[in-house]
């Protein structure tokens, strides 16, 4: 249809999604710091228990180096006081000095010893202690909470989880990403161009609402499973599939660059169908009427809501349809490997319906089969209406004995 063809087209040059950051689960310092937390977490109660059991040794070490300074403060000046007694008898000068100091440290030697005795039981007592309180502490972190409660196992779970959550990204982007042929078997939607002599059938181009660009890729990927950034303008987040609200975005044909208006389009499984017939058998006349009939009569006898692509689709629709209620002929079709289809949905009050690409060929399409070999529609076209002009058959014409003037005789009359 002239409506389809003359859409509005866009020129703007093909943009990309961010590909500047992966998703956060397949980023490597996300790995990376799953690791790191599971080795902390598995290594902290076995560093904390020896923690405990190297706290136990010093604390042993430190009694037990009290006990020698002090085992060295009482009895160290005994030795002391004899050496100079020794001095006292060789030394025949000074013997009375050596002699009242051997003495005398002699004697205070004996006091500290008094003194610090009754220390050393306590502190040996207060490092084993020390020692056995740690190394309980340690034993319960290790055997009790460590062991008992599986923490060398349950602490890898994070780095496990991070691992889960990759993997289950990756395998939402390939699942996502066949979204496209999954509602081509089953909703029998194809994104078919609309458009003459385009036979784009796939998933479309997008133009991002923030700058109007458009982007080739917006789909699932490593860089965004349901929504992605604009690479261009890199503000808005866009959905990456139709199951996320893509198909609410302005959509382009990547081979014509039509303007993909329909409401419908991608979301409602398709429906082709062909007006064929030999040129000048009235198929252009028949498919206005079957719109026209289909829109005054059947749909609102069924409840349904007929649209068009939009309002200059729709127009050219209502022209056609005046013209024919003058008494004027339909333009002739134009020859085309990919004939223009009038694009219209038909929904109920649930939005279930089917989007109808009506085709009107031209009738010399039919009389060479390499022309008609062209029309690659018939591979998923769900219904023909072959139109026959019965009056342009020799034999009926004479039958019915249609004189050349156009009007009809009786054959009574003939005979
Ligand atoms: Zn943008
Ligand atoms: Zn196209």
């Amino acid at each position: 249809m002239s409506s389809v063809s003359a859409s509005q087209t866009n020129s703007v040059a093909l943009g990309s999604i961010d590909r500047s950051e992966l998703n956060v689960c397949l980023r490597p310092r996300t790995l990376i710091r799953a690791a790191l937390t599971s080795v902390i977490v598995c290594a902290a109660v076995p560093i904390a228990a020896l923690i405990c059991l190297i706290a136990g040794c010093i604390a042993l070490g430190a009694c037990l180096i009290l006990i020698v300074v002090l085992v060295a403060a009482s009895y160290g000046f005994v030795p002391v006081g004899g050496v100079l007694l020794a001095l006292a008898i060789f030394n025949q000068e000074r013997r009375e000095l050596f002699a009242v100091s051997g003495i005398g440290v002699g004697i205070l030697g004996f006091h500290l010893s008094t003194v610090f005795s009754p220390w050393f039981n306590p502190i040996r007592d207060t490092a084993n202690l020390a020692f056995a309180a740690c190394q309980q502490v340690a034993d319960f972190l290790y055997t009790d909470i460590f062991v008992g409660l599986y923490i060398y196992v349950w602490s890898w779970s994070v780095l496990l989880g991070a691992l889960l959550a990759a993997a289950a990204v990756l395998v939402t982007v390939w699942v996502l990403s066949h979204e496209a042929q999954i509602k081509r078997t089953l909703l029998r939607i194809r994104y078919t161009c609309p458009a003459a002599d385009c036979t784009y059938q796939g998933v479309p181009y997008f133009r991002c609402p923030e700058c109007s660009t458009v982007l080739g890729d917006l789909k699932p990927t490593i860089f965004g499973v349901l929504h992605v950034r604009c690479g261009q303008c890199r503000e808005h987040l866009l959905p990456t599939c139709d199951l996320m609200g893509r198909l609410q975005l302005e959509k382009q044909c990547p081979q014509c660059s039509v303007d993909l208006e329909h409401p419908a389009f991608g979301r409602l499984g398709e429906m082709h169908v062909v007006f064929a017939g030999a040129s000048s058998s009235g198929k252009s006349n028949l498919m206005i009427s079957a719109i026209r009939d289909l829109e005054r009569a059947v749909a609102p006898a069924y409840g349904l809501r007929v649209q068009f692509t939009n309002d200059a689709e729709e127009q050219e629709f209502r022209n056609r349809c005046a013209q024919m209620d003058e008494g004027r002929v339909q333009e002739k079709t134009t020859s085309s490997a990919n004939p223009a289809a009038f694009n219209l949905s038909i929904e109920n009050r649930r939005g279930k319906g089917a989007l109808m690409y009506v085709y009107d060929t031209d009738g010399s399409d039919f009389e060479t089969e390499d022309r008609l070999l062209g029309h690659a529609f018939h591979e998923y076209t769900k219904g023909i209406v072959l139109v026959i002009d019965p009056f342009a058959e020799r034999g009926v014409v004479s039958k019915l004995g249609l004189s050349g003037n156009g009007k009809l005789t009786p054959v009574s009359r003939q005979r």
